[in-house]
């Protein structure tokens, strides 16, 4: 497959001459083996091989052609809508008074519990569509609104087969640690033991996921908590993320780096100390701006002081049907930018290469050269910051995953 006619080339790889934080290559093309790209470049310097008659052409028509978007923090997989907490927050109800009232979280785990396979699936297959017509060409997924092993072992196994069903790449996380459950509310130890002597094991066992996250918060699990399940997971070989310091400091980004996360999202309330931690520790942090936006959360991430540190910063839109229920990246993006004064072209990384770090799958994914997965997005537009600036619609012609067109002409 050969992209030709590309007006900005944006590879996420910078240095080697190209413009930019961005490595920006005008006047462009990108030719893939199908599944990964062999060449990119000036289109002057085009081998001419590939311009025999069995490579298919695409024609940018002078547009930007970028990677496809990484989104590295869904809770892609439920049932039920929340529309009308979404109505009783805006009268000035509090998600945590909506929570103890039988809302929140807990309405999205009763409906989940009670949904078949078959409905969960269709939903997520739904949504997914939804997430590649905005660019989306990998998600990552988690498990958590179950909160009993059925119903964690359902969700994740409706993740996997969402790989059959549309074209795009998934990366699932355990989340039985999100809430604890209303079987459990007054012996938390209880479910902290289950989730490390029988549901993690069994994750692992089935193949299921490849990470494990938890959400550390006032009302959800402790510090202390997360060191326990942390353990279990990690002897178990998976990844970790964590859910930390949202409403509170908990002090997560410490938490984050001793436990050896790959990633810690949310952060609103993050301290200096978890700012420096999280810089040695190389963990990034992953920032949820549409939640915060939805929510309208006070605090914001120390945004300067990450970039400051060099911490990485990852950009995911969080999807959940109750604080964040959107699948646009490139308008978290927007958002990051206008909010808290995110640089646009850390943006632009934070929702390709620094999220496909945050998945373990940077050596891949999230930037465009050689040996690199065929992923690509071809643009309407001339610039690559045009879809952060006209936000709220998708500004793409093609969407390219493993070297197919999947979206577009
Ligand atoms: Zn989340």
């Amino acid at each position: 497959v050969l992209i030709q006619n590309i007006g900005r080339l944006v590879t996420m790889e910078p240095g080697h001459g190209r413009e930019g934080a961005l490595g920006v290559i005008a006047d462009a093309a990108v030719l893939s083996d199908g599944e990964t790209i062999t060449w990119c470049g000036p289109t002057a310097e085009l081998p001419a091989e590939s311009r025999s008659g069995e490579t298919t052409a695409i024609d940018a028509q002078g547009g930007v052609v970028m990677p496809g978007l990484v989104d590295c923090h869904t809770h892609l997989v439920h049932a039920g809508s929340r529309e009308r907490e979404f109505v009783a927050r805006a009268r000035g109800e509090s998600y945590q008074a909506i929570a103890a009232s039988g809302g929140g979280i807990l309405s999205t785990v009763r409906a989940t519990r009670e949904a078949s396979e078959d409905a969960l699936l269709e939903g997520a297959q739904r949504r997914a569509l939804e997430a590649l017509r905005f660019g989306t060409t990998t998600i990552e997924i988690k498990s958590g609104y179950g909160l009993d092993w059925p119903t964690e072992q359902k969700m994740l196994r409706v993740a996997k087969q969402l790989t059959t069903q549309v074209p795009i790449r998934t990366v699932r996380t355990f989340l039985g640690a999100h809430v604890v459950p209303p079987e459990f509310s007054d012996r938390r130890g209880a479910y902290v033991e289950a989730l490390c002597t029988e549901m993690i094991p069994a994750v692992v066992r089935e193949a299921l996921a490849t990470a494990c996250d938890i959400f550390v918060e006032e009302g959800a699990f402790s510090a202390e908590d997360a060191r326990t399940i942390a353990a279990a997971a990690r002897a178990q070989g998976l990844a970790m993320r964590l859910h930390v310091d949202q409403f509170h400091d908990g002090d997560g980004g410490v938490l984050a780096a001793a436990l050896q996360a790959a990633s810690a999202d949310h952060l609103d309330c993050l301290s200096a100390q978890g700012v420096a931690a999280m810089a040695k520790a190389g963990v990034v942090a992953g920032l949820l701006p549409a939640a915060s936006f939805f929510t309208r959360c006070p605090q914001r991430p120390p945004v300067e002081q990450l970039v400051a540190a060099q911490v990485p910063i990852a950009i995911a839109t969080d999807y959940n049907p109750g604080t964040a229920p959107t699948l646009d990246l490139m308008l978290c993006g927007t958002i990051a930018i206008t909010q808290w004064g995110l640089d646009p072209d850390l943006a632009l990384l934070g929702m390709t290469r620094i999220a496909a770090r945050a998945l373990g799958c940077e050596s891949h994914l999230g930037s465009i050269g050689p040996s690199k997965a065929a992923d690509l997005l071809v643009l309407q537009c001339k610039d690559e910051y045009y879809p952060l600036y006209r936000f709220g619609t998708p500004h793409i012609r093609t969407v390219i995953r493993a070297g197919e067109v999947v979206f577009g002409e």
